[in-house]
Protein backbone atom coordinates (compact mmCIF):
# COMPACT_ATOMS: atom_id res chain seq x y z
CA UNK A 1 0.00 0.00 0.00
CA UNK A 2 1.11 3.29 -1.13
CA UNK A 3 1.15 6.82 0.78
CA UNK A 4 1.39 9.51 -1.17
CA UNK A 5 1.44 13.66 0.80
CA UNK A 6 1.76 15.88 -2.07
CA UNK A 7 -1.45 16.66 -4.21
CA UNK A 8 0.23 16.57 -7.79
CA UNK A 9 1.67 13.33 -7.10
CA UNK A 10 -1.68 11.53 -6.44
CA UNK A 11 -3.69 13.22 -9.23
CA UNK A 12 -0.87 11.87 -11.37
CA UNK A 13 -0.93 8.10 -10.12
CA UNK A 14 -4.94 8.10 -10.06
CA UNK A 15 -4.42 9.84 -13.80
CA UNK A 16 -1.87 7.05 -14.92
CA UNK A 17 -4.61 4.27 -13.32
CA UNK A 18 -7.48 5.91 -14.98
CA UNK A 19 -5.48 5.76 -18.60
CA UNK A 20 -5.07 2.12 -18.00
CA UNK A 21 -8.27 1.61 -17.71
CA UNK A 22 -8.82 0.90 -14.13
CA UNK A 23 -11.93 1.78 -11.98
CA UNK A 24 -11.31 4.10 -9.05
CA UNK A 25 -12.65 4.67 -5.58
CA UNK A 26 -12.96 6.97 -3.16
CA UNK A 27 -12.93 6.42 0.70
CA UNK A 28 -13.14 10.18 2.11
CA UNK A 29 -12.24 10.02 5.66
CA UNK A 30 -10.65 11.93 8.87
CA UNK A 31 -8.44 9.03 10.02
CA UNK A 32 -8.41 7.07 13.34
CA UNK A 33 -10.62 3.98 11.57
CA UNK A 34 -12.97 2.01 13.00
CA UNK A 35 -15.52 -0.52 11.78
CA UNK A 36 -17.75 2.13 9.78
CA UNK A 37 -14.81 3.50 8.03
CA UNK A 38 -13.83 -0.40 7.27
CA UNK A 39 -17.25 -1.05 6.00
CA UNK A 40 -16.28 1.81 3.04
CA UNK A 41 -13.37 0.36 2.31
CA UNK A 42 -14.56 -2.62 1.76
CA UNK A 43 -17.39 -1.35 -0.57
CA UNK A 44 -14.76 0.37 -2.32
CA UNK A 45 -12.48 -2.83 -2.81
CA UNK A 46 -15.46 -4.41 -3.78
CA UNK A 47 -16.55 -1.99 -7.06
CA UNK A 48 -13.21 -0.39 -7.98
CA UNK A 49 -9.97 -1.81 -9.43
CA UNK A 50 -7.57 1.03 -7.26
CA UNK A 51 -8.87 2.05 -3.88
CA UNK A 52 -7.73 5.25 -2.45
CA UNK A 53 -8.61 6.41 0.82
CA UNK A 54 -8.05 10.19 1.79
CA UNK A 55 -7.08 10.73 5.61
CA UNK A 56 -7.02 14.40 6.37
CA UNK A 57 -8.45 15.73 9.59
CA UNK A 58 -9.50 19.12 7.70
CA UNK A 59 -9.42 22.29 9.98
CA UNK A 60 -11.80 24.37 7.97
CA UNK A 61 -15.01 21.85 8.94
CA UNK A 62 -13.78 22.60 12.70
CA UNK A 63 -15.45 25.84 14.31
CA UNK A 64 -13.31 27.75 16.95
CA UNK A 65 -14.41 25.95 20.02
CA UNK A 66 -14.40 22.55 18.10
CA UNK A 67 -11.91 19.72 18.96
CA UNK A 68 -9.80 20.22 16.01
CA UNK A 69 -6.97 20.05 18.05
CA UNK A 70 -8.26 17.22 20.10
CA UNK A 71 -9.57 15.19 17.61
CA UNK A 72 -8.03 11.88 17.72
CA UNK A 73 -4.94 10.53 15.25
CA UNK A 74 -3.24 7.48 14.94
CA UNK A 75 -1.58 7.20 11.43
CA UNK A 76 0.26 3.83 11.94
CA UNK A 77 -1.99 2.26 13.13
CA UNK A 78 -4.59 3.58 10.39
CA UNK A 79 -2.43 2.46 7.64
CA UNK A 80 -2.45 -1.33 9.19
CA UNK A 81 -6.09 -1.24 9.40
CA UNK A 82 -6.52 0.22 5.78
CA UNK A 83 -3.65 -2.18 4.16
CA UNK A 84 -5.79 -5.18 6.09
CA UNK A 85 -9.03 -3.62 4.11
CA UNK A 86 -7.07 -4.00 0.76
CA UNK A 87 -6.66 -0.75 0.13
CA UNK A 88 -4.06 0.67 -2.52
CA UNK A 89 -3.11 4.11 -1.46
CA UNK A 90 -4.03 6.48 1.22
CA UNK A 91 -3.50 10.30 0.71
CA UNK A 92 -2.57 11.88 3.50
CA UNK A 93 -1.70 15.75 2.75
CA UNK A 94 -0.56 18.05 4.84
CA UNK A 95 -2.67 21.10 5.82
CA UNK A 96 -0.51 23.39 4.28
CA UNK A 97 -0.49 21.73 0.80
CA UNK A 98 -4.74 21.53 1.00
CA UNK A 99 -4.79 25.50 2.10
CA UNK A 100 -1.51 27.70 0.59
CA UNK A 101 -2.07 31.03 2.12
CA UNK A 102 -4.01 33.12 2.06
CA UNK A 103 -6.91 30.29 0.99
CA UNK A 104 -9.71 32.20 -0.58
CA UNK A 105 -11.45 29.75 -2.28
CA UNK A 106 -14.84 28.08 -0.95
CA UNK A 107 -18.09 25.57 -1.94
CA UNK A 108 -20.98 26.72 -0.16
CA UNK A 109 -24.22 24.27 -0.49
CA UNK A 110 -27.07 26.30 0.71
CA UNK A 111 -31.15 25.24 2.11
CA UNK A 112 -30.07 21.95 3.34
CA UNK A 113 -27.02 23.10 5.40
CA UNK A 114 -29.04 25.60 7.11
CA UNK A 115 -31.09 23.10 9.90
CA UNK A 116 -29.80 19.93 11.74
CA UNK A 117 -25.89 20.24 12.59
CA UNK A 118 -25.35 23.08 9.86
CA UNK A 119 -27.27 25.19 13.11
CA UNK A 120 -25.41 24.70 15.58
CA UNK A 121 -21.91 24.39 13.57
CA UNK A 122 -21.74 27.18 10.91
CA UNK A 123 -19.06 26.96 8.82
CA UNK A 124 -19.32 23.00 9.20
CA UNK A 125 -20.98 22.01 5.97
CA UNK A 126 -18.64 24.62 3.84
CA UNK A 127 -15.40 22.99 5.43
CA UNK A 128 -16.43 19.86 4.23
CA UNK A 129 -17.83 20.96 0.92
CA UNK A 130 -14.42 22.75 0.09
CA UNK A 131 -12.54 20.04 1.12
CA UNK A 132 -14.45 16.75 -0.64
CA UNK A 133 -14.37 19.44 -4.22
CA UNK A 134 -11.08 19.55 -3.83
CA UNK A 135 -10.34 16.36 -2.67
CA UNK A 136 -12.73 15.13 -6.56
CA UNK A 137 -10.23 16.98 -7.85
CA UNK A 138 -7.38 16.11 -6.98
CA UNK A 139 -8.53 12.31 -6.70
CA UNK A 140 -10.27 11.78 -10.23
CA UNK A 141 -12.46 8.80 -8.98
CA UNK A 142 -15.28 6.94 -10.54
CA UNK A 143 -16.89 6.52 -7.04
CA UNK A 144 -16.91 8.10 -3.36
CA UNK A 145 -18.31 6.27 -0.49
CA UNK A 146 -19.97 8.15 1.75
CA UNK A 147 -21.43 6.67 5.30
CA UNK A 148 -25.13 7.19 5.99
CA UNK A 149 -24.41 7.91 9.79
CA UNK A 150 -23.26 11.51 8.76
CA UNK A 151 -26.90 11.88 6.98
CA UNK A 152 -26.52 15.68 6.36
CA UNK A 153 -23.13 15.48 4.56
CA UNK A 154 -24.48 12.99 2.14
CA UNK A 155 -27.00 15.23 1.28
CA UNK A 156 -24.85 18.03 0.66
CA UNK A 157 -21.99 16.02 -0.69
CA UNK A 158 -24.94 14.55 -3.60
CA UNK A 159 -26.20 18.03 -4.15
CA UNK A 160 -23.11 19.73 -4.78
CA UNK A 161 -22.07 16.64 -7.08
CA UNK A 162 -25.10 17.51 -9.04
CA UNK A 163 -25.08 21.37 -8.93
CA UNK A 164 -21.50 21.62 -9.97
CA UNK A 165 -21.17 18.74 -12.52
CA UNK A 166 -19.00 16.25 -10.99
CA UNK A 167 -18.64 13.36 -12.67
CA UNK A 168 -18.70 11.15 -10.13
CA UNK A 169 -21.02 8.39 -8.50
CA UNK A 170 -21.69 9.11 -4.77
CA UNK A 171 -22.27 5.56 -3.06
CA UNK A 172 -23.83 5.39 0.75
CA UNK A 173 -23.17 2.72 3.29
CA UNK A 174 -25.30 2.08 6.18
CA UNK A 175 -24.35 3.05 9.65
CA UNK A 176 -22.15 0.54 11.11
CA UNK A 177 -22.81 -0.28 15.05
CA UNK A 178 -21.50 -1.72 18.01
CA UNK A 179 -23.04 -4.36 19.40
CA UNK A 180 -25.49 -2.08 21.87
CA UNK A 181 -26.30 -0.09 19.03
CA UNK A 182 -24.03 2.87 19.50
CA UNK A 183 -23.30 3.89 15.85
CA UNK A 184 -19.30 3.81 15.69
CA UNK A 185 -17.14 6.67 15.79
CA UNK A 186 -13.95 8.48 15.95
CA UNK A 187 -15.19 10.34 18.98
CA UNK A 188 -16.66 7.69 20.78
CA UNK A 189 -13.10 7.45 22.51
CA UNK A 190 -14.17 10.62 24.36
CA UNK A 191 -16.71 9.04 26.06
CA UNK A 192 -16.05 7.83 29.58
CA UNK A 193 -17.18 4.02 30.87
CA UNK A 194 -20.30 5.68 32.06
CA UNK A 195 -21.24 7.90 29.08
CA UNK A 196 -20.21 5.68 27.04
CA UNK A 197 -23.09 2.87 28.69
CA UNK A 198 -25.74 6.42 28.87
CA UNK A 199 -24.68 6.85 25.13
CA UNK A 200 -26.55 4.09 24.11
CA UNK A 201 -30.00 5.69 24.64
CA UNK A 202 -29.36 7.33 21.22
CA UNK A 203 -29.82 4.68 18.61
CA UNK A 204 -32.51 3.21 21.69
CA UNK A 205 -34.59 6.34 20.91
CA UNK A 206 -33.92 6.35 17.68
CA UNK A 207 -35.44 2.39 17.19
CA UNK A 208 -38.74 3.56 19.49
CA UNK A 209 -39.04 5.96 16.74
CA UNK A 210 -38.55 3.46 13.65
CA UNK A 211 -41.38 0.88 16.24
CA UNK A 212 -43.98 3.77 16.36
CA UNK A 213 -43.79 4.64 12.34
CA UNK A 214 -44.14 0.97 11.82
CA UNK A 215 -46.81 0.66 14.10
CA UNK A 216 -48.91 3.21 11.97
CA UNK A 217 -48.01 6.24 13.49
CA UNK A 218 -47.80 9.42 11.02
CA UNK A 219 -47.37 12.34 13.43
CA UNK A 220 -43.78 13.81 13.55
CA UNK A 221 -44.47 15.36 16.65
CA UNK A 222 -45.95 12.55 18.30
CA UNK A 223 -42.93 10.42 17.55
CA UNK A 224 -39.90 13.21 18.24
CA UNK A 225 -41.83 13.66 21.73
CA UNK A 226 -41.40 10.18 22.07
CA UNK A 227 -37.76 10.07 21.29
CA UNK A 228 -36.97 13.06 23.36
CA UNK A 229 -38.66 11.75 26.72
CA UNK A 230 -36.44 8.24 26.03
CA UNK A 231 -33.17 10.52 25.70
CA UNK A 232 -34.33 12.14 29.38
CA UNK A 233 -33.78 9.16 30.99
CA UNK A 234 -30.24 9.32 30.58
CA UNK A 235 -28.84 12.39 32.70
CA UNK A 236 -25.45 12.41 31.41
CA UNK A 237 -27.01 12.96 27.38
CA UNK A 238 -27.90 16.60 26.83
CA UNK A 239 -29.68 16.82 23.32
CA UNK A 240 -29.25 19.17 20.77
CA UNK A 241 -31.71 18.61 18.09
CA UNK A 242 -33.87 15.88 17.42
CA UNK A 243 -35.32 16.59 14.15
CA UNK A 244 -37.88 14.49 11.61
CA UNK A 245 -37.22 16.16 7.71
CA UNK A 246 -37.70 15.03 4.20
CA UNK A 247 -34.51 13.42 2.85
CA UNK A 248 -34.32 15.93 -0.70
CA UNK A 249 -34.71 19.33 1.60
CA UNK A 250 -33.80 18.24 4.88
CA UNK A 251 -37.01 20.27 5.80
CA UNK A 252 -39.14 19.26 9.12
CA UNK A 253 -42.26 17.59 8.25
CA UNK A 254 -45.70 17.72 9.97
CA UNK A 255 -46.56 14.53 8.64
CA UNK A 256 -44.29 10.98 8.35
CA UNK A 257 -44.54 10.04 4.38
CA UNK A 258 -42.29 9.04 2.12
CA UNK A 259 -38.00 9.48 2.67
CA UNK A 260 -37.98 10.84 5.78
CA UNK A 261 -34.72 11.19 8.32
CA UNK A 262 -34.85 11.24 11.99
CA UNK A 263 -31.70 12.55 12.65
CA UNK A 264 -30.69 13.50 16.73
CA UNK A 265 -27.37 15.29 18.04
CA UNK A 266 -26.58 15.20 21.52
CA UNK A 267 -23.88 15.64 23.77
CA UNK A 268 -22.53 13.35 26.08
CA UNK A 269 -19.73 14.15 28.18
CA UNK A 270 -17.12 16.42 26.21
CA UNK A 271 -18.47 14.29 22.80
CA UNK A 272 -20.91 15.62 20.40
CA UNK A 273 -22.79 12.58 18.86
CA UNK A 274 -25.29 12.03 15.87
CA UNK A 275 -27.24 9.62 14.91
CA UNK A 276 -30.39 9.09 12.73
CA UNK A 277 -32.81 6.98 11.12
CA UNK A 278 -33.78 7.04 7.51
CA UNK A 279 -37.40 5.59 6.86
CA UNK A 280 -39.22 4.70 4.26
CA UNK A 281 -43.00 5.62 5.10
P1 LIG B 1 -14.95 10.55 9.43
O1 LIG B 1 -13.57 9.97 9.43
O2 LIG B 1 -15.63 10.47 10.75
O3 LIG B 1 -15.02 11.89 8.76
O4 LIG B 1 -15.80 9.58 8.50
C1 LIG B 1 -15.37 9.22 7.21
C2 LIG B 1 -16.49 8.49 6.51
O5 LIG B 1 -16.86 7.35 7.28
C3 LIG B 1 -17.75 9.35 6.35
O6 LIG B 1 -18.34 9.09 5.08
C4 LIG B 1 -18.61 8.86 7.46
O7 LIG B 1 -20.00 9.01 7.20
C5 LIG B 1 -18.25 7.39 7.50
N1 LIG B 1 -18.60 6.82 8.80
C6 LIG B 1 -18.24 7.29 10.03
N2 LIG B 1 -18.79 6.53 11.00
C7 LIG B 1 -19.51 5.56 10.37
C8 LIG B 1 -20.30 4.46 10.81
N3 LIG B 1 -20.49 4.19 12.09
N4 LIG B 1 -20.89 3.68 9.87
C9 LIG B 1 -20.72 3.93 8.56
N5 LIG B 1 -19.97 4.94 8.07
C10 LIG B 1 -19.38 5.75 8.96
Amino acid sequence: MRIVTVPWEMTRLVTERREAGQSVGLVPTMGFFHAGHVSLMRAAREENDFVVVSLFVNPIQFGPREDFKEYPRDLQRDVEIAAQAGVDCIFHPRVEDMYPQPYLTFVEVEGITEGLCGASRPGHFRGVATVVAKLFHIIPAHRAYFGLKDAQQVRVIQKMVEDLNFDIQIVTCPTVREEDGLAMSSRNVYLKPEERRAATVLYRSLRRAEEMVRGGEREAREVLAAVRETLETEPLVEPEYVEAVDWEGLRPVERLQGKVLIALAARVGKARLIDNVLLEV
